[in-house]
């Protein structure tokens, strides 16, 4: 084991243990390493991991906002986790539909109906309406569909669709060449839009997630098999 891994252990038996919790301070580092007997370097790297995880956030100086505290913010590093690996590999885009119909078909049928991210999609909806740019269009599609899986208010799929959101965008505007008339798919795609998000307000949990998974396969087909599914 390297000796800033030494640091994390300690750190995860600590919050394990319910010894550190949200909001806690870390010790100093030099006490740290002091009590660890490792070097200062080793406990500084174990900060940048945590940091990177979105579990501890570091102040400089002295007063209240010095030292290092545990924050979890793990809906912000699981996204940006997915997003870099998504980025790093080729990822199949019959995957990335898969994993959307599995995640938003879940999230509609668990989405509350006065959840606080619904206006937030319908805002996203009213702006389709006018924008007849294909890569500003799917820009504020992706979000919307992000806004809508929010509502179920689950912090782990809302990260995963977060994360997921560059893809999506991704794969749209690769796919959306091989259509013959953009203009009748976004019209069709504002409707289907209108009535998930109708079915979700209404807490129609069924259609909603029925009406999500054909919009979201059925966008695939269209534009997808028709490069021989090569994409
Ligand atoms: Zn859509």
């Amino acid at each position: 084991m390297r000796t800033h891994q030494l640091v994390l252990a300690w750190i995860e038996e600590q919050l394990a243990a319910g010894v550190l919790a949200v909001g806690s301070r870390l010790p100093a580092e030099r006490a740290l390493a002091e009590q660890l007997a490792v070097s200062r370097t080793s406990v500084r790297e174990a900060i940048r991991v945590l940091e990177a995880m979105g579990l501890v956030r570091s102040g400089v100086g002295s007063g209240p906002e010095a030292g290092t505290v545990i924050t979890s913010d793990p809906a912000a590093a699981l996204g940006a986790t997915l997003r870099l690996h998504v980025a790093a590999s080729q990822l199949p885009v019959a995957d990335i539909v898969q994993t959307r119909v599995l995640l938003e078909s879940w999230a509609a049928a668990h989405a509350s109906a006065d959840a606080p991210s619904l206006p937030v999609a319908a805002q996203l909806l009213a702006r389709m309406e006018a924008c007849t740019e294909v890569d500003a269009f799917l820009a504020l599609d992706a979000r919307f569909h992000v806004a809508l899986a929010e509502a179920a208010g689950n912090a782990v799929v809302s990260a995963m669709m977060g994360s997921l959101r560059g893809a999506i965008e991704g794969y749209a505007s690769r796919l959306t060449a091989n259509l013959p008339d953009w203009a009748s798919t976004a019209q069709r795609l504002r409707l289907e839009h209108a009535s998930i998000l109708a079915a979700v307000s209404a807490g129609d949990s069924t259609a909603a997630a029925a009406l999500v998974t054909e919009h979201i396969e059925g966008f695939y087909r269209e534009a997808g098999l028709r490069h021989g599914g090569a994409n």
